[in-house]
């Protein structure tokens, strides 16, 4: 099929310098499948972009957790897309849940923000993802269509775009999706994008999961055919994100 796996590790709000160099130095020592196999990016916090970015091992790769939804400018405590470019870092996270629910981002503002940054030259993890309440009353592909509906509509360069599913009630919670329900929405996004973008868009573009993921509960979800790799928060600042980098192979 000849999408690469692909490993994501979201940092959030966390880390020291300290902790951030740990971190680093723990990837920089770990034996991986090769470059060919797994696409690895990590995520620190803006304010250490560029350590990590100078200290990182060079088949990894960084990415910014947000970036403005245009060019810089009056917009106090922002950064911009044209900053990210910049300093050379290839890759953004947009439309995180914990931005679109803790900072209300619509679905609107990230699609702008994710036709923005690739615009500039930035490739973007674009997430998407249920509530439980969503879940519960059945509009979990509804949900997630209009999320990536929205952004379908601005996006014209799918090539530099990873779409995370990620549903809300599995981030942070331990309560991973399983891998039949995260098989199920992976399918369906995939269905979605051949009827409403093109089938070699659908062919092509990675579905990777978010929630919970760790090492390990993320080898039998790599066995699912949608699911094309992961993006990790909690389990991306220990040792165990070797071993989900590993469950490439
Ligand atoms: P988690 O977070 O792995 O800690 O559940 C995933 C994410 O928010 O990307």
């Amino acid at each position: 099929m000849g999408r690469k796996f692909f490993v994501g590790g979201n940092w959030k709000c966390n880390g020291t310098t300290g902790e951030v160099k740990k971190i680093v130095s723990t990837l920089n020592e770990a034996e991986v499948p090769s470059g060919d196999v797994v696409e690895v990016v990590v995520s620190p916090p803006f304010v250490f972009l560029p350590l990590v970015k100078s200290s990182l091992r060079p088949d990894f790769h960084v990415a910014a957790q947000n970036c403005w939804v245009k060019k810089g400018g009056a917009f106090t405590g922002e950064i911009s897309a044209e900053m990210l470019v910049n300093l050379s870092i290839p890759w953004v996270i947009l439309g995180h849940s914990e931005r679109r629910l803790i900072l209300s981002e619509a679905n609107e503002f990230v699609a702008d923000k994710v036709a923005y940054a690739l615009a500039q030259g930035l490739k973007v993890i674009a997430c998407v993802g249920e509530t439980l309440e969503q879940r519960e009353s059945g509009s979990t592909m509804e949900v997630v269509a209009a999320q990536t509906k929205a952004i379908a509509e601005k996006v014209s360069k799918w090539s530099d775009v990873v779409l995370a599913y990620e549903p809300v009630w599995a981030i942070g919670t331990g309560k991973v999706a399983t891998p039949a329900q995260a098989q199920e929405v992976h399918f369906e996004l995939r269905k979605w994008l051949k009827e409403n973008v093109s089938a070699e868009v659908a062919e092509t573009t990675r579905i990777i999961y978010g929630g919970s993921v760790n090492g390990a509960n993320c080898k039998v979800l790599a066995t699912q055919p949608d699911v094309d790799g992961f993006l990790v928060g909690g389990a991306s600042l220990k040792a165990e994100f070797v071993d989900i980098i590993k469950s490439a192979t």
